[in-house]
């Protein structure tokens, strides 16, 4: 989503959150998981990162629909031995259940030292994102790995069609006093899907190198991914981010049990994430006031590089989404034409008429 062009609105954020919140109840779910799906959603949208936000809700309306999204569903523990937890999400809300199992994973590494959680079955996790800053605001450094079930749609390197889906990763590490905290955070495909899926409607061609068609030629068309014979998404940094992902679906989907691709089919409307994550203490190793250290002498050390020419100024992970949601808590969050009717059609699904939608965002 660009924050320019036609039909372009700018909604604040508690307006978008109290929209979130109607059409999850709406559709039947609780007060407590339609506020914190509603939040989770939006923060991903002040982080900018519009593909894992509130334009994810019609397909989690769908997912409802379809019977493939519990409401209501409560995480099971599977197993609970020493620092290891595995839990299963019953298909639930992604955002309450990853949220449930990074509290008990939390509680768990300050009791000792460490956790290692096995989070399966949960519908779509948003923004990874989230889950690291959760156990970095606990002092904690996290490394969580997370595979997608829903239909496959990137290319291993050097293949022709798509075997698996964009598999996040995220590092994150505890803030200091006054420096921010470093979050890692990203797909390992070269770009998301909902940034094909963008430029396909606007008709423009994709990044160099992002796509394949089905011959598993390089192609900017993003029609390949819409359209039959489907083509591709390219993993990132070319064989190292192909490696990475498939890491990440042999740690999130085979570690946990919550299953790979090549032992199961997609499922229509099915959106499946399975992660595996590790908190540690950094005073584990007797190293926590050292560390936050470094992590001030060495963010404000390759921060001090001079921007090299139209670089506005140099960045470590987790400053370009701080960057964002500084502006948008200021000027709204930008939401284009196509985005607002899907989601004024998932209102609508939810029961909420033209007035209703007004009656909670206003007139935008
Ligand atoms: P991205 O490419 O925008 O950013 C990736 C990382 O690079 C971030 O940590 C960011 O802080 C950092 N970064 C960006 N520009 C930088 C710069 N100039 N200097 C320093 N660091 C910089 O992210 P993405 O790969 O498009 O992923 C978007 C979101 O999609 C993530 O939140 C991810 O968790 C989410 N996602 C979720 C799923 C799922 O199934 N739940 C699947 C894929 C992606």
């Amino acid at each position: 989503m660009s924050d320019t062009g036609e039909g372009l609105r700018h909604i604040p954020a508690d307006a978008l959150t109290a929209l979130g919140e109607a059409i999850v109840r709406g559709m039947g779910g609780a007060a407590g998981e339609a506020a914190l799906v509603a939040r989770h959603l939006v923060d991903a949208n002040l982080a900018g990162h519009d593909s894992h936000g509130i334009g994810m809700l019609p397909s989690y309306v769908a997912g409802i629909r379809a019977g493939k999204l519990r409401l209501g569903a409560e995480l099971e523990t599977l197993r609970d031995r020493g620092p290891v937890l595995l839990f299963d999400g019953q298909r639930g809300f992604g955002q309450v259940m990853a949220r449930a199992a990074m509290e008990r994973g939390v509680e768990r590494a300050r009791r000792d030292g460490l956790a290692a959680v096995g989070l399966r079955n949960s519908f779509h996790i948003g923004r990874i994102g989230a889950w690291g800053e959760i156990c970095a605001a606990a002092g904690f450094v996290s490394l969580h790995f997370v595979n997608v079930r829903s239909r496959p749609i990137v290319a291993p390197f050097g293949g022709s069609d798509a075997r698996f889906s964009t598999n996040p990763v995220c590092v994150a590490l505890p803030a200091t006093d006054d420096t921010p905290r470093v979050v890692l955070d990203m797909a390992t495909s070269q770009i998301a899907l909902g940034k094909a899926r963008v430029a396909y409607h606007k008709g423009v061609p994709v990044p160099p190198g992002s796509l394949i068609d089905h011959t598993g030629a390089a192609t900017d068309d993003p029609a390949v991914m819409f359209e039959d014979p489907k083509g591709a998404l390219r993993p990132m940094g070319l064989h190292k981010g192909y490696a990475l992902a498939v890491i990440c679906e042999l740690l999130g989907g085979g570690l946990t049990g919550g299953g790979t691709w090549g032992s199961a089919e997609p499922e229509p409307d099915l959106i499946v994430n399975n992660m595996t994550t590790v908190i540690l203490d950094p005073d584990l190793f007797g190293a926590g006031a050292e560390l936050r250290r470094d992590i001030d002498a060495f963010t404000a050390w390759v921060k001090a590089s001079p921007p090299a020419p139209g670089v506005e100024a140099v960045m470590v992970p987790g400053d370009p989404e701080r960057r964002t949601r500084d502006e948008r808590l200021r000027n709204g969050i930008p939401m284009d034409a196509g985005n607002w009717a899907a989601l004024c059609a998932a209102a609508a699904e939810a029961g909420l008429d033209d007035g209703a939608v007004r009656g909670i965002v206003g007139e935008v």
